[in-house]
């Protein structure tokens, strides 16, 4: 089973004056039109609350000066730009707060063994932002005002739950998530992201700070990469992180952007691997008795429509199917990539 949560508060982060942004309120209806004629109920959260205050949490996450700055340009009616990209309105404090809290609500809910699986799609998305602000020398917080994953993985940990793995396939890279826990040796966060787009960060040889190396992993694939280039990064590097890190939580920032035609960048991902990878984390999650809390990130169209119901599938799978490595062709730059990526990792995890 897995648990679909969303508040109606998501709805109140809205592009200003109402111009146009490819990350607006319709994406949620798009989302939730899609999971539920693929037949699965998707709930409004109503009142529930986490047993804690999100603002520590997030205070834990962020500078507190960078969270309060957020939440006073709401209190003063700010509506308008922070930069190029991410824009904030009067209900977006309101909204992020409320995708911080439904986070922290899906690590209690697993914590608790009341679910095994929660998908929380929340908005606005959160894994560019990082300590305070923008991440990594970033030119934008690319639609993040604060970074959902990072507090589920902070508020986890403070309930014993760790090591975490978070498995990061939105097709931009999580700079905020790698900012936030690059000294941190209990947050493995491997990236599957696309090179040479937005935000311009996760080189394969960024393995991680002092004490914590070969705890980020980035796989950064060459534009226009395939099911198969992907479901390959799926066996060779996801499968054996989870598998050796062993982790008390898997995470999942779930990204659908790099569906193929999904229109902010150029990888040709179907179906297929979406439902692969559901099937494929949730069995090693079963096998470990691991607990699985997705936060929605990108994904702007088909990517969407037809992405994330096949994740949600893969993942409410109990058969999944068996993959032949054998009848994968990769490319030879994802071939290429990965075989670097092991060299660079193979004095830290074994791969
Ligand atoms: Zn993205």
């Amino acid at each position: 089973m897995v648990s679909i949560i969303y508040s109606k508060d998501f709805y109140l982060h809205e592009p200003p004056k109402g111009g146009y942004h490819p990350e607006n309120p319709s994406r949620l209806d798009i989302a939730i039109r899609a999971l539920q004629s693929s037949g699965f109920s998707v709930v409004e959260a109503g009142d529930a609350k986490p047993g804690v205050d999100a603002l520590n949490i997030l205070f834990r996450v962020h500078d507190e000066s960078y969270v309060r700055y957020i939440l006073k340009l709401c209190e003063h009616g700010f509506e308008g730009y922070i930069d190029g990209d991410t824009y904030v309105s009067r209900g977006s404090c309101k909204a992020a707060l409320r995708a911080a809290e439904l986070t922290l609500l899906a690590v209690e809910k697993v914590a608790s063994g009341e679910e095994d699986t929660v998908f929380v799609l929340t908005r606005p998305p959160g894994h560019h932002t990082g300590v305070s602000g923008r991440a990594l020398g970033a030119p934008t917080q690319g639609f993040c005002l604060f970074n959902n994953i990072a507090a589920g993985a902070i508020y986890a940990k403070l309930k014993g739950l760790k090591p975490i793995v978070v498995v990061d396939i939105d097709v931009h890279h999580g700079n905020g998530t790698q900012e936030i826990f690059w000294r941190d040796p209990e947050v493995i966060h491997v990236d599957i992201h696309e090179w040479g787009i937005y935000p311009g960060t996760g080189w394969l040889t960024d393995i991680g700070g002092e004490g914590a190396e070969g705890t980020k992993i980035n796989v950064a694939l060459s534009p226009g990469a395939e099911d198969d280039d992907y479901i390959y990064t799926l066996l060779k590097i996801v499968e054996p992180v989870i598998g050796s890190a062993k982790p008390k939580l898997i995470m999942i920032s779930a990204g659908f952007d790099a569906y193929q035609n999904d229109g902010l960048a150029d990888m040709r991902i179907t179906q297929r691997f979406y439902k692969t990878f559901g099937e494929t984390v949730k069995a090693i999650a079963k096998s470990l008795a691991t607990p699985i809390v997705a936060v929605l990130e990108g994904g702007y169209s088909t990517g969407l429509k037809k992405g994330l119901p096949a994740m949600i599938k893969g993942l409410a799978e109990t058969q999944p199917s068996k993959i032949s490595e054998e009848r994968l062709k990769p490319s030879e730059k994802t071939k290429n990539t990965i075989e670097k990526l092991i060299q660079t990792l193979k004095q830290y995890i074994t791969l």
